[in-house]
């Protein structure tokens, strides 16, 4: 009897060994004024429909992998392993949601209503009732969500299109004048939908970056090769459902996907400049000469930068890639009486990989000046 309860005790202690070894990696993206920076996906799938996973794995999966807030969207009309797991809605929310407490996630319950294209999958977010919008019509269906106040977003507006350009056919206009289209995907586990983009920043539709991942996500993406899932930032005032909520229908995110971020200018400017420092701010640029500037960046995204002109009297690199998490050495060289008589100088420069339309750049600026004119 001893020894069993000796062993009991053994066993208990390490498996807490194990769980402290669960590990959770930082995104490194800083937070905006007046704004918390909530790291989110809000498309993914478990067995529930058509996806391969219990889930309570998803919430294990985003702990991990730094994310704040998550919303499982499982098929309303399309149910593969309805032999072995019975349909029942709402129950994948049921499941997740004690494990995403425990670990300090938001959940929001959602679903996927599935048809044809068009009008395509649309992902219905903060659900009360899942099961009522189980609808033999699309418009039933879709209103029973939008009557529950849910947030809807146009799932992979490129899916199964000819190279996966999509098409707006009149069931969009539709959904959009009715109040039906509140959000879009313009990026999808590895697809991203340049036109979409467009079409969001012409119609004021908030964007989204998801997985729609429906294996475990170590499957989809290696995090050890530095490959990471596509992510929607959200900029809310708290961390809450209501304020997640509140800043989805305001239109405050941006998509993060590869070293791409795509987004108003509002947003991305902010990021820049929290993420990017000048170290070296002591230099007496006055009387002109040659300067070494230290330039770093605190962000996981490297940012490359262009320049767009080159002001008269200063040289400077066309091109600098802001490695992430690094400092940069870039020289300055400034002609005597460029700027001894002003409060600074700025280097005008295009963030490639900052989007805030389709092929078009955050515009940003370097500005170095003296101690004594800050
Ligand atoms: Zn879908
Ligand atoms: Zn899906």
């Amino acid at each position: 009897m001893k020894t069993k309860f000796f062993s009991l005790l053994i066993l208990t202690y390490s498996l807490s060994l194990n769980a402290q070894l669960e590990s959770r990696r930082e995104i490194k993206i800083p937070d905006i004024p007046g704004y918390l920076t909530l790291k989110c996906d809000f498309h993914m799938h478990t067995v529930f429909s058509d996806g391969l996973v219990w889930p309570t794995l998803r919430v294990d999966e985003a702990w991990r992998e730094g994310l704040d807030v998550i919303a499982i969207s499982d098929h309303i009309e399309y149910h593969p392993h309805e032999d072995d797991i019975p349909v029942n809605f709402g129950r994948t929310f049921e499941i997740a949601k004690p494990r995403a407490e425990m670990y300090g996630i938001i959940i929001i319950q959602a679903a996927e209503i599935t048809r044809q294209m068009p009008p395509g999958h649309y992902n219905c977010l903060f659900l009360e009732d899942v099961a009522e919008l189980d609808q033999p019509d699309f418009w039933e269906a879709i209103n029973a969500a939008k009557n529950q106040g849910a947030f809807i977003m146009w799932n992979h507006p490129g899916w199964r299109q000819e190279d996966e350009i999509p098409i707006w056919y009149d069931d969009h206009t539709k959904l959009y004048e009715q109040g039906y289209m509140h959000g879009m995907e313009i990026v999808n586990g590895r697809s991203y939908y340049p036109l979409a983009l467009e079409w969001c920043v012409e119609k004021n539709i908030t964007i989204f970056g998801n997985t729609d991942v429906h294996s475990s996500i170590g499957m989809d993406y290696d995090l050890s090769l530095n490959d990471q899932r596509p992510i929607t930032l959200v900029f809310a005032t708290d961390r809450s459902k209501e304020a997640v909520k509140e800043a989805l229908f305001d239109g405050r995110t941006v998509v993060y996907s590869g070293d791409m971020l795509i987004g108003k200018e509002e947003f991305l400017k902010p990021l820049f400049n929290r993420s990017v420092e000048l170290v070296n701010t002591d230099l007496d640029i006055s009387s002109g000469g040659t300067f070494n500037i230290q330039i770093q960046n605190k962000s996981e995204i490297p940012y490359y930068l262009v320049s767009t002109e080159q002001p008269e009297g200063l040289e400077y690199p066309e091109k600098i890639t802001l490695y992430a998490e690094r400092t940069v050495m870039m020289r300055l060289r400034i002609s005597r009486g460029t700027a001894s008589n002003v409060s600074g100088i700025r280097l005008p420069y295009t963030v490639k990989n900052l989007l805030t339309n389709r092929d078009t750049g955050l515009p940003v600026e370097l500005v170095i000046s003296t101690p004594a004119m800050k």
